[in-house]
Order: structure tokens, then sequence, then C-alpha cells
């Protein structure tokens, strides 16, 4: 029988459709901040469908945008000044930055506090603390929510999470070591992947490889989630996971597109709201 689809894009319109009663129920509009340095075409084309959703949902928006040839301290200015502005709720960096920004340093300066997006090491740190205050990472978030759409208690399971980027790989790791999972973190040096992946009961796969993983990886019954955006030999969109054998395979399965993107534009939205809420006590 084929896997249960789960639809990120029917969860996350939910998701949105919640937050928005929340917010018209708040006595001001949370602000969102967004940073763009450099001429990143992807990077504007994310950064316009953020404010788009936020804005749907009753956040507002300012976009700071930086030529290529900024400077580190002009975009350091612009952080301080950000932490300072009490109407400010979220800040958010859009990477990648140019390559002679220390982007790191950037997201450092950000308040942990307004850090929307959970980069900064202090909400990484409680993310690994298992501490529920943590802001974490919109796209991690999102796959956990899909997951436990599906299953409630992931107590036990064995999880495999495909890359270690900083952005998924790891917080994602570290929400299902949280969650009771045992947890194997794999990445690009990673021996015998085939033989790990038949063990798990969950895998999350964030690599860019696209079509990677293959049904014969699969445990009958597992939960497959595809982080991945590629394109396959025909240009065409699709993710890590070679979706129409795995689905033969799996229990539930997200597709792509429409399973964890919709889902990482959510959580950040959601992200923005906690900001507010947790600012003004
Ligand atoms: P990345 O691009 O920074 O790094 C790739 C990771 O995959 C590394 O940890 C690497 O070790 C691992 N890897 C590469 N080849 C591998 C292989 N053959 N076997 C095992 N591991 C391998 O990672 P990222 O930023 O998490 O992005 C990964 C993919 O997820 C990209 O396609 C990206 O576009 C996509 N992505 C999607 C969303 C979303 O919202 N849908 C969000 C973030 C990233």
């Amino acid at each position: 029988m084929s896997a249960e689809i789960i639809d990120g894009k029917e969860l996350a319109l939910e998701i949105r459709k919640n937050l928005k009663e929340k917010i018209l129920r708040l006595k001001k509009a949370p602000k969102l901040v967004v940073i763009l340095a450099g001429d990143d075409e992807a990077s504007k084309i994310y950064v316009r469908n953020k404010q788009k959703a936020a804005a749907e949902i009753g956040i507002e928006t300012e976009l700071f945008r930086f030529e290529e040839n900024s400077s580190q301290k002009q975009l350091e200015e612009l952080i301080d000044r950000l932490n300072q502005d009490k109407d400010v709720n979220g800040i958010l960096l859009q990477l990648p930055v140019p390559a002679h920004i220390n982007g790191n340093a950037l997201l450092e300066r950000i308040d942990p506090a307004k850090d929307v997006d959970g980069f900064h090491p202090f909400n990484i740190g409680l993310l690994q603390n298992g501490a529920n205050k943590a802001t974490i990472a919109a796209t991690p978030k999102g796959v956990l929510r899909l997951i436990k759409s599906v299953k409630k208690d992931l107590t036990g399971l064995n999880a495999i999470v495909i890359g270690r980027s900083v952005i998924v790989g790891k917080p994602m790791a570290m929400l299902l070591l949280n969650e009771n999972c045992t947890v194997i973190i794999a990445h690009s040096h990673t021996k015998d992947l085939k033989e790990l992946c038949l063990k798990a009961d969950i895998v999350v796969s964030s690599t860019g490889c696209g079509k990677m993983v293959k049904a014969d990886w699969i445990r009958k019954g597992a939960t497959v989630i595809d982080v991945g955006i590629c394109r396959d030999e025909n240009g065409k969109l699709c993710g890590d996971v070679d979706f129409e054998s795995v689905k033969e395979v799996a229990s539930y399965i997200t597709p792509v597109p429409g399973g964890v993107g919709p889902m990482t534009i959510a959580m950040l939205l959601e992200n923005t709201i906690e900001a507010y809420l947790k600012q003004r006590g």
C-alpha cells in the first residue's frame, strides 16, 4: 500500500490561519525586519515570499537592502540599532551574505530575543539544554510539526538525519533527541548510509542530492521527511528522496514541493509572534 502523503501546504495554511487570528487579538502588530545584503537572486525571492506571507497574517515587515560591497560595520550598526528599537520584534538576516562579510559575527550580534531564525548560539544552546523557551530554527521546527501531525509519541523510535547543516541537520537531530528518539546524524563522510537508513523509523533528509534516498534504503512503514530542494535530470523540482519509489515502502512521506517548504515560512511567522509575546512578558 502506498504511503500517506503529509501535506505541508495544508498544515501550514491552518497554522497561518491560527496565527492571523492570534494577531488580531494583540494590541499592536508584531514587526519583523529583514536584512538583505548583496544580489543573490534566490535570496531576493525568499525575502519577497517571507514578507508577503507575513503581511497576509498581519505582521508588519521592513526590508533593509545593502549593496554587494557593503561593509561589516554598516550591517553591524544596523543590527545594533534594531536591537535597541522597541518596535522591532524580530530580526532576520537573509543568508548567504556576500563573501567578505562575516555572517556568523552578524548572527551573534542579533539580540537572542529578536533572533526569529533561531541561529544565535544562545538559542542553539537552549535547544541543546532541552529548554522549551528556545527559539528553534524554522525548518527543523516545521519538520518536527509534520512528523507529529502523524505520530504523536516518538519515544524510543530510531531516527536518522541525513545532513549536518547548522540551519537544518544539527537542530533537527537535537529536536528528535529531545523527543526521546535514538538519533543518527549522517553526512557526506558517512559510511554505509543505506544500512543506517534501513534501521530508521524516521528519516529526515537535508542534503540537496536529488533523489538520493532510494526505496531500498527505507524500512517498511518508516516516516520519510524530505527537506531537499533539487532539480531532476529534466529540470523539474524534486527533493532528496526518490518520491515515487519510496512512497511504496514508507508509511508517511512529504512531497517536494508542498512538504517542508511551506512549513518553514509558517514557523518563521510563528517565531515572530512568539518573540513579540516574550518581549511583552
Ligand atoms: P547544506 O547544503 O549546508 O549541506 C549539505 C549537507 O548534506 C552537509 O551536511 C553534507 O555533509 C550532507 N551531504 C551532502 N552530500 C551527502 C551525501 N551524498 N550523503 C550524505 N550526506 C550528504 O545543507 P542544508 O542547508 O541543510 O540544505 C540541504 C538541502 O535542503 C538543500 O537542497 C536546501 O536547498 C534545502 N533546504 C530546504 C529548506 C526548506 O525550507 N524546504 C530549508 C533549508 C534547506
